[in-house]
């Protein structure tokens, strides 16, 4: 044979070494990739986690740096392979509690959300990426986890936990991560996890503060046994009214992991029957002993009254959603719609716009021509506030007959809080303030975003 022939031979080996890595590579990409296409709408009946006997020469690489450690060792290794946890929330705390879990090794990960990624979370919710926006959370953090740690099965479900899906759902897992921070949900998974017998490890986080506790676990409380009756709604602040720096929830997410990873694995956690408290302002964790289980408990007492699943909506007076929370205290006649505001304006008509919302959020946005009083001013009446609102009242009625009221509008983010402003008005008109007449804008200024100035930001 010729060199050339000879040369071109082995070119042609080459190339068919290359094609072969490709195609091997191709197989893997697609296996990973139809393996959490799936998207659950519904539960159904998952397989039973099959048990490792022994780790893989793989298995012995990944996780040689935990291996060493002596409290997890071979044997807890193996128990986080057959363990199965669900996550519900895949949010600023699901994401990095699921991530973790994802790259220790956990056997099974269920991964529960019913949103889809948008702008605004991918600031703390950090298996998302802009590239997702518009996805639903649940495929968003599965494939990510896939990335990651393509031997822990994900299955992520696309669906709202409700009285009617929630114990077919908790029954088929070991572990249960409350990452939902929302009061109805809370409950019903409580509730959830005892009538199933498992436990649950629970966190929340809040502008800079964290909190977590594991409840029903060896003979601790639940969380009912430590809360009864849920708070009033309106003393309950949530991430989108209050706010959040990302990186708290990320601790408490990372927290609330590392006491699954103990629970899995054979150890004890360290936060049943304890409250850990986390200030991300001081740098500072916090734990305090709380009440052990109550012997009159409703759902996990001796003689328990909640037997099933009820409406946790009702139970405690609010949505099972971290969306905005729509109050409604006024009548009609009380508001105005953004667009009969958008013509008062357009029409130059005299009037004063009132807003409520707290400074920070003024800061990030405002109209022009709005006179700004927080909410909590108006209701303590501040010496001062009350003053500028008196003046600015006295300017509107300058040259205008005895019995004219001048018309206050009311806005703040939502049109929650103005409601609540309107009302406060409503007892100041006539004897603080000369008489006026209050209106509330509906839907406050994300609405006016919405239908009336494109270019107004959205927070
Ligand atoms: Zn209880």
């Amino acid at each position: 044979m010729s060199r050339e022939v000879l040369l071109l031979k082995a070119q042609l080996k080459e190339r068919d070494e290359e094609i072969a890595a490709l195609k091997h590579k191709l197989a893997q990409l697609e296996k990973n990739h139809n393996s959490v296409q799936e998207l659950y709408d519904r539960v159904t009946p998952l397989t039973p986690l099959t048990a490792k006997t022994a780790l893989s020469n793989e298995d012995i690489m990944r996780y040689s740096r935990q291996l060493l450690v002596p409290q997890l060792a071979v044997q807890g290794q193996l128990n986080l392979s057959k363990t199965s946890v669900l996550v519900v929330g895949c949010g600023g705390l699901g994401c990095p509690l699921a991530l973790y879990l994802a790259a220790a090794g956990i056997g099974r990960l269920g991964l529960l959300d019913y949103d889809e990624v948008e702008l605004n979370n991918l600031h703390r919710q950090v298996l998302h990426g802009e590239e997702n926006q518009g996805q639903a959370k649940a495929l968003s953090a599965a494939q990510a986890l896939k990335r990651l740690n393509s031997t822990v099965e994900c299955i992520p479900y696309h669906l709202q936990l409700s009285p009617q899906n929630a114990l077919q759902l908790i029954q088929q897992y070991d572990i249960v991560a409350d990452c939902s921070d929302n009061v109805p949900t809370r409950y019903l998974v409580n509730d959830a996890c005892v009538l199933s017998g498992k436990p649950l490890v629970s966190a929340s986080a809040l502008r800079l503060e964290g909190q977590l506790t594991v409840y029903n676990y060896h003979g601790g409380p639940c969380y009912r046994c430590l809360y009864p009756v849920p708070p009033p709604p309106e003393t309950v602040t949530n991430c989108s009214d209050g706010g959040v720096l990302g990186v708290v929830p990320g601790i408490m997410g990372c927290v609330q992991a590392l006491e699954v990873l103990k629970i899995a694995s054979g150890q004890r956690t360290s936060c049943s029957q304890k409250l850990l408290m986390f200030d991300a302002q001081d740098a500072k964790f916090r734990s305090i002993k709380l009440r052990p289980k109550k012997a009159d408990c409703a759902v996990c007492g001796e003689e328990p009254s909640v037997t099933q699943l009820v409406d946790y909506e009702t139970f405690c007076g609010s949505a099972a959603s971290d969306k905005c929370r729509r109050l409604n205290l006024l009548s009609r006649d009380q508001r105005i719609t953004v667009q009969e505001y958008k013509s008062i304006l357009d029409k130059a008509e005299p009037h004063l716009l009132l807003d409520v919302r707290p400074l920070v959020e003024v800061d990030i946005c405002r109209l022009p021509f709005s006179l700004n009083i927080p909410l909590s001013c108006l209701e303590e009446r501040k010496l001062e506030d009350v003053q500028l609102l008196k003046r600015r009242i006295d300017q509107l009625r300058q040259g205008r007959s005895g019995d004219f009221q001048p018309p206050v509008y009311v806005i703040c983010k939502l049109g929650n809080d103005s409601q609540k402003a309107v009302q406060v008005m409503e007892k100041m008109s006539g004897s603080e303030v000369d008489a006026v007449t209050v209106k509330d804008i509906c839907g406050g200024l994300m609405a006016w975003a919405k239908t009336i100035d494109s270019t107004f930001p959205q927070y």
